[in-house]
């Protein structure tokens, strides 16, 4: 069957989230964005593990639901550790996930970890511990456990990132890295990106959303046709077979926090090329640049930008549908009118969200929400949308339809649904 899943997101015990982000509300989000396999996040978290243990019920083999209605959104055991260790003379900071088949397995890498560090401060706990030797334990605990760098080209936190990173994976995880079967390639960076460097050709590219929030969910996501069942996906992930694996769902890179170089406080946004220009020091501050993701991967690939490895999964690039709402109306996303019209078609009209942004007929989404926003889910989905590319932690800023495009249709039309 086809699945869609969200490997990574946090509970309400993790920093800056939601307080909503517990199961209850994570069931019901999940199935208005057409999730159906979702984390529980924040494993390591006591009481967060708690809650998991008191109210999640076994479903298929490695996957849980909180209530036993048909399409009861399925839970599957991931959680994220900060690694922060010193190694061959530098400091080194990465995000690391696992995913677990089961709750004693949980319970056994709990156990350890908590020798080494406090769980409870954090959601996501900051260890001083190397990621090898964390993939080591998840593995101690079961060989079934998938360990995977998060959001792998990050600046800050990221096992490639520009300023605590590693050149390769083997440089990080040593002997260990023959069992890392996949990164994460986070918003920041896409498929293709990674396709750049050779190194990365025997691990499978995963995307997820790391939601802090509801509507987050799902704005990055892997789509399955396989058994439900964490055996079958994490074979599906391992194998990279195009038939089970059938491709991720992405943001357009661009868009992500960390895409360009530059200074958020400096106001300074620079390409790969502009900061090599400037020898990688602010022109405003004249202080070192956060180097993005874009500069990073060039400057670690081994291939020209284009190259499609033989053995690759394919991708689809989306923007949110809030966003696309949103600006088709010319207004903010969190405003009520934006909110409105999502809810209508997504709860009374349409289907899930992605079933809208990625399947729905545009004639459809036209009937129920006008010429503009159909005109941009079209444009979005052949991926004609300029973007001001983020850098330094801000989000880059996405238009799909060009000032005459706006002018001409009547954006009215969508208002009086
Ligand atoms: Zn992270
Ligand atoms: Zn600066």
């Amino acid at each position: 069957m086809k699945i869609i899943a969200d490997f990574h997101i946090h509970s309400k015990y993790s920093r800056a989230t939601s307080p909503q982000m517990d199961l209850e509300h994570l069931n019901e989000a999940a199935k208005i964005k057409g999730v159906q396999v979702i984390s529980t996040g924040d494993f390591t978290h006591p009481a967060w593990f708690r809650e998991l243990k008191d109210k999640l019920k076994p479903a298929e083999p490695g996957l849980f639901v909180l209530d036993k209605t048909k399409n009861a959104t399925r839970f599957i055991l991931t959680t994220e550790i900060s690694c922060i260790y010193s190694k061959n003379g530098k400091v080194r900071k990465a995000h690391i996930l696992i995913f677990a088949p089961d709750l004693a397995t949980v319970e056994k890498i709990n156990n350890q970890l908590s020798i080494i560090g406090n769980l409870r401060a954090d959601g996501r706990p900051i260890l001083g511990l190397d990621a090898k030797e964390l993939a080591k334990i998840a593995w101690e605990a079961n060989p079934d456990c998938l360990v995977v760098p998060a959001h792998c080209w990050t600046p800050w936190f990221a096992v490639f990132g520009s300023k605590s990173g590693f050149n390769s994976l083997e440089e990080c995880f040593e002997e260990q890295t023959k069992n890392i079967f996949a990164v994460e390639t986070g918003l920041s960076s896409d498929p293709a990106m990674n396709w750049q460097l050779s190194g990365l050709d025997k691990v499978a590219l995963i995307s997820c959303s790391d939601a802090h929030s509801a509507p987050k969910i799902g704005r990055e996501a892997c789509v399955f046709d396989t058994d439900l069942s964490y055996p079958a996906i994490i074979e599906a992930i391992k194998n990279k077979n195009p038939q089970k694996f059938l491709y991720t769902i992405e943001f357009f890179p661009e868009e992500g926090k960390y895409h360009y170089d530059g200074h958020r406080l400096c106001n300074v946004h620079l390409s790969p090329l502009e900061t090599k220009k400037y020898r990688g020091i602010c022109p405003v501050c004249g202080r070192p640049l956060v180097i993005g993701v874009a500069s990073r991967v060039a400057e670690l690939a081994d291939r020209q930008e284009g190259f499609i490895p033989p053995k690759s999964i394919p991708y689809k690039r989306l923007i949110p549908l809030t966003q696309v709402i949103a600006e088709v109306l010319g207004v903010g996303e969190s405003t009520k009118k934006a909110q409105e019209v999502y809810q209508r078609l997504v709860l009374n009209k349409l289907g899930t969200e992605l079933d809208i942004l990625i399947d729905c007929p545009i004639a459809e989404i036209e009937t129920a929400g006008g010429s503009a926003l159909a005109l941009a889910i079209q444009k979005m989905r052949a991926g004609q949308v300029n973007i001001e590319p983020g850098y330094d932690g801000v989000y880059g800023k996405i238009n799909i339809l060009s000032a005459k495009e706006k002018k001409d249709l009547s954006v009215r039309q969508i208002q009086l649904f």
